[in-house]
């Protein structure tokens, strides 16, 4: 009689690739999932989050118990308090020689599992994630020797290893990177298609009702809940965006629009993190797409440069420099965050918009997470762990193994420049160019002091005053640096003290 294994499957590793569960035998092995409220609630999850990752983990317990695997399902009215709790259990009710378990994606958890062989008497396998393109020690590799790690040129040994969009071993169309083609702003050039949303079934009502009850306090407009919670629903949300959205998503990945949260993005990366989509697979369907005349280059290569590049990339950097990393704060920023980043109540119109959706709907597109919210951040001086935070409650598709990298060291630049080469601060202009919010907005983009001026401006040069110091020896920064120094002395003093009045009312 062979031994029994309890093989701990996480909320967000539901999928057949997961190490633990590749050799799982039905019969013989207990699989466990379970709800606890330590993962619930670290930190204050939109619902939409724990709706999603509920509803997908009871319908993959499902599928799990038709194939014949033991399942063992521990549910959030069961009161368990953490995932040590629930192997416990069964390590006292079943007889299993090992515990196997999919590295975690979070550092917070993969610490706590170093004790436990310890804590649970019984000897605990923690497996490598196998579902990324990149494998820990493949990035460590590369990134080993290098002064400055740059996303362009491992993106590029990415392109070779899985062959994407390569001819001859040289890029399609002569260039690695379209990026300077997808930068177009918002003038409702063209019209918007409407979503293809999943209706909820039983299993997702039975979870929407648990949650209202059990997260009164969190943020998530549940009557909008339209997310793929089974790997087929999650496949045909991707299907429709290669066939209707991805023609026109690399023209408009930059766009801010003032008619729709998702514009011609994907919605996948929800998918995509808790196992429900698999990331070869989106960037091959993507090339064939291409390949097929259905998309341009730019789009096909945008599309797959965020996940074939910087989605392996910023995991990298993640486990590269953790838990050190989260102890950056390039510019000591601490201010608080202002109560409007929970109720989405601010007159800045751009950033109203980008907040409001990410507490109902949990999503928002990269720029307003970069651009409006990250930027309004990082020249406001906001404190960077209390930033963090808030991005790892609001959005569904937040982890900390991508999340950190992408608000300390993308928006915030806390990381000293290692994400980012400069810091992505700018001013109004660039959001009224990038879209159509200024319009119905009571400021004005074009003007810097004064009640009506748009607060981005008179922050932007107060951020690039007050770090002078340290943006000055910034190559990239030079000819914005030089602008300023030339500027009036009194006009500089006027811009100067207009914003910390604006501050001092956050
Ligand atoms: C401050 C900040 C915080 C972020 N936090 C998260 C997060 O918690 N979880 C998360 O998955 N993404 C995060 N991102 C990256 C990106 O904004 C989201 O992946 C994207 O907006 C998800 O929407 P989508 O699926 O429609 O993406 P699309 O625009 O359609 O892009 C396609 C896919 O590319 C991948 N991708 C794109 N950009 C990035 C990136 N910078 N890093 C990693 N993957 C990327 C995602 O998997 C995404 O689904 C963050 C970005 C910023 C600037
Ligand atoms: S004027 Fe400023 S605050 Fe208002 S929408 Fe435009 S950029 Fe945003």
């Amino acid at each position: 009689m062979s031994e029994s294994h309890c093989i701990l499957v996480l909320a967000d590793q539901l999928s057949w690739d997961n190490p633990a569960l590749v050799d799982a035998r039905p019969g013989i092995d207990t699989i466990v999932m379970a709800e606890v409220a330590e993962e619930a609630n670290y930190v204050r999850h939109n619902r939409h989050k724990i709706v999603l990752l509920f509803s997908a983990m009871r319908h993959f317990a499902q599928v799990l118990a038709e194939r014949g695997f033991s399942v063992r399902y521990f549910r959030l009215s069961e009161g368990l308090p953490d995932l040590e709790a629930a192997l416990k259990k069964i390590v006292a009710e079943v007889p299993v020689s090992r515990v196997r378990v999919c590295a975690p994606g979070e550092y917070r958890l993969w610490h706590s599992m170093q004790t436990w062989t310890d804590r649970l008497g019984v000897a605990v396998d923690v497996l490598e994630d196998t579902r990324f393109l990149c494998t820990l020690e493949a990035f460590n590799d590369w990134a080993d020797g290098k002064k400055q790690l740059r996303m362009e040129f491992f993106y590029r040994e990415m392109r070779k290893r899985y062959q994407l969009l390569l001819d001859n071993g040289e890029p399609e169309g002569g260039k690695w990177n379209y990026d300077s083609e997808n930068r177009v702003g918002w003038r409702n050039q063209i019209p918007i298609p409407a979503r293809h949303d999943i209706v909820p079934d039983a299993v997702t009502t039975e979870v929407i009702d648990e949650v209202l009850d059990a997260f009164p306090n969190n943020p998530g407009d549940l009557s909008q809940f339209r997310l793929a919670v089974t790997h087929a629903d999650a496949e045909a949300q991707f299907e429709w965006f290669c066939e209707v959205a991805l023609p026109s998503f690399g023209t408009y990945q930059d766009a801010l629009v003032e008619e729709s949260p998702w514009v011609f993005h994907s919605l996948i990366s929800m998918y995509l993190n808790c196992g429900l989509l698999k990331p070869l697979v989106v960037c091959q369907r993507a090339e064939r797409a291409w390949r097929e005349g259905r998309c341009s280059l730019s789009a096909a290569e945008g599309f797959i440069r965020q996940i074939l590049g910087w989605r392996e990339y910023v995991r990298g950097i993640y486990w590269l420099w953790m838990p050190e990393y989260a102890e950056r704060n390039t510019f000591d920023a601490k201010r608080p965050l202002p109560e409007f980043f929970w109720t989405g109540e601010t007159d800045m119109r751009c950033l109203q918009q980008a907040l409001r959706q990410s507490l109902d709907l949990g999503y928002a597109h990269h720029i307003q997470r970069l651009m409006v919210i990250g930027n309004f951040a990082l020249l406001a001086g906001l404190d960077v762990k209390a930033v963090c935070e808030w991005y790892l409650a609001v959005y569904v598709d937040a982890y900390e193994w991508v999340e950190l990298p992408n608000t300390a060291g993308m928006a915030l630049y806390a990381d000293h420049g290692a994400m980012a080469s400069k810091p992505y601060a700018a001013s109004g202009k660039y959001i009224q160019k990038q879209g159509n919010h200024c319009k119905q907005c009571r400021y004005n983009p074009s003007k810097v002091t004064g009640t009506d001026a748009c607060p981005y401006n008179s922050l932007y040069w107060h951020f690039i005053d007050r770090h002078s110091p340290l943006l000055g020896k910034n190559a990239r920064m030079g000819l914005i640096m030089g602008n300023w120094r030339k500027r009036n002395v009194d006009e500089k003093a006027a811009i100067v003290a207009w914003a910390e009045e604006w501050l001092a009312t956050l």
